[in-house]
């Protein structure tokens, strides 16, 4: 069975690209009933942080993308990367190069001026033991081919090659015996039992190199798929500019996991222009051969439409429970999760049918429940109190009197009621339902007004009406 992996660098936050990855490496094994693995990158030593590793953690967890085993830390393995540099030195495949920082300069600087990439120039590929300088820490390179090419099947991009006149010698092992990224990457990759990588195509040129690592140490490599990295609405890489956010962000947005899964699969998978799936179907459904070869686009107000669509297929008790959970990371959250208590609870429960219609994320559906966590007497907001002004205290003061004698409270009693009034003095049912609204919920929208009365609740709504009835 496959063994995939999600290898993330903790330099920064899970990005919504590296969530992608995640999402893709997780389906992948998911549906060939394979492994997908994780292993935190953190070799950088100056750059990697535990907040970083923390947070993509927890990034991948709130997603949903479970791994199989235990998290495998590359730094942890660098004895046994250098152990593969020196056994590839023991067998030719690596030397030892002694060039100075001035002498690399150098090369850097003739490259510049005749306009081509820097590249080492193998000075040290075939020098004797006796040139070797005193006191210079040496670092080690691979002794790449010098002709032919280098053949990257990728099951995204197809055949790629790169002229390996073009790839120079590169560093395997630091002066100081620290593994580079790349020699980590092939070494993890082969004792991880890993067979198939998928990942951004900005690592396509490392694919290259990586490739003729596997070739020097005579190990098969994985199948790759690079596959196209996220654009913004404007067709330029994604920045922070166009939502290239920590997967945090999304949270505290209010968009639920299995949403961002279903906008993150088709962002470069597609299967006809099919727009939902659930976890399962997504898990059924992908494969590579569907993975677009241009880059997809990053587009804030469709995946704002697709949670609006998960909102309301979620069902009222699950969706408030969600709500709950995600209340700490919600802005002004944590005051309203004190508020929280059973009969708060319950209302808002009661209000969910009407609150999931008119809300895209978490946050407006918050926003929509304000209303039950307001005190009396209520703030109104500047539509609200133009609506009381403008002659509609008399109409409460109205309907007032019908309400107190309704023996029963509820959605159906309440409109009977003020289907009475507004026939009585006839006016418009809207005419009578805007300024209980306002009085009600101290805005001039909310759920269907009938609704509010109900889960408000007797008491609560006749105080509510009675402080605006004067
Ligand atoms: N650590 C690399 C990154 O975060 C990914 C390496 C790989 O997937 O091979 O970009």
């Amino acid at each position: 069975a496959p063994v995939t992996r999600f290898a993330p660098s903790p330099t920064g936050f899970l990005h919504i690209g590296g969530a992608r990855t995640a999402l893709f490496n997780w389906l992948y094994a998911r549906h060939a009933g394979g492994r997908m693995l994780l292993r935190i990158e953190d070799t950088d030593r100056e750059r990697s942080t535990q907040e970083a590793i923390d947070a993509l953690i927890d990034g991948l967890k709130w997603l949903g993308l479970d791994w199989d085993g235990d998290v495998v830390y590359q730094f942890q393995r660098a004895a046994r990367h250098r152990e593969v540099a020196e056994s590839l030195i023991a067998s030719g495949g690596a030397y030892y190069c002694y060039t100075t920082p001035e002498e690399l300069a150098a090369m850097r600087e003739a490259a510049r001026a005749e306009g081509r990439p820097p590249r080492y120039d193998g000075r040290w590929r075939d020098r004797p033991a006796s040139d070797v300088p005193p006191g210079v820490k040496p670092v080690v390179r691979l002794r790449a081919p010098l002709d032919g090419e280098t053949l990257i099947d990728d099951k995204v991009q197809g055949r790629v090659t790169f002229a390996n006149k073009d790839l120079d010698d590169f560093v395997l092992l630091r002066s100081d015996g620290a593994p580079t990224y790349m020699l980590a990457v092939v070494v993890d990759d082969h004792d991880m039992g890993v067979t198939q990588i998928i990942r951004g195509d900005d690592h396509l040129t490392n694919a290259a190199r990586q490739m003729q690592i596997y070739a020097a140490l005579g190990w098969s490599a994985p199948a790759m798929a690079h596959i196209p990295l996220i654009h913004g609405a404007d067709g330029a890489k994604l920045s922070k500019r166009h939502g290239a956010l920590g997967i945090d962000a999304y949270r505290a947005m209010g968009f639920l996991p299995p949403a961002l899964r279903n906008y993150l699969v088709r962002l470069g998978w597609s299967q006809g222009d099919r727009e939902f799936f659930t976890t399962e179907e997504m898990i059924e459904a992908f494969d590579l051969a569907h993975v677009g070869r241009s880059p997809a686009r990053f587009d804030f107000a469709k995946l704002e439409n697709m949670n609006g669509h998960y909102l309301r297929a979620t069902p009222d008790a699950e969706l408030a429970a969600s709500l709950e959970e995600t209340l700490p990371f919600l802005p002004g959250g944590a005051d309203l999760q004190r508020a929280l208590d059973d009969d708060k609870r319950a209302k808002l429960l009661a209000a969910m049918p009407g609150l999931k219609e008119r809300a895209k994320t978490l946050i407006e559906l918050l926003d929509g429940a304000a209303f039950l966590f307001a005190t009396r007497p209520l703030q109104l907001d500047a539509k609200a109190a133009e609506i009381l002004a403008a002659g509609g205290r008399a109409h409460i003061a109205g309907v007032l009197p019908l309400f107190r004698a309704l023996d029963d409270w509820s959605a159906a009693s309440t409109e009977a009621a003020v289907r009475d009034y507004a026939s009585a003095t006839k006016l418009k049912l809207g005419q009578v339902a805007q300024p209980l609204r306002a009085a009600l919920t101290g805005r001039s929208t909310s759920p269907g007004i009938f609704d509010v009365l109900a889960v408000l609740g007797r008491e609560e709504s006749l105080g509510r009406l009675e402080d605006q009835a004067a």
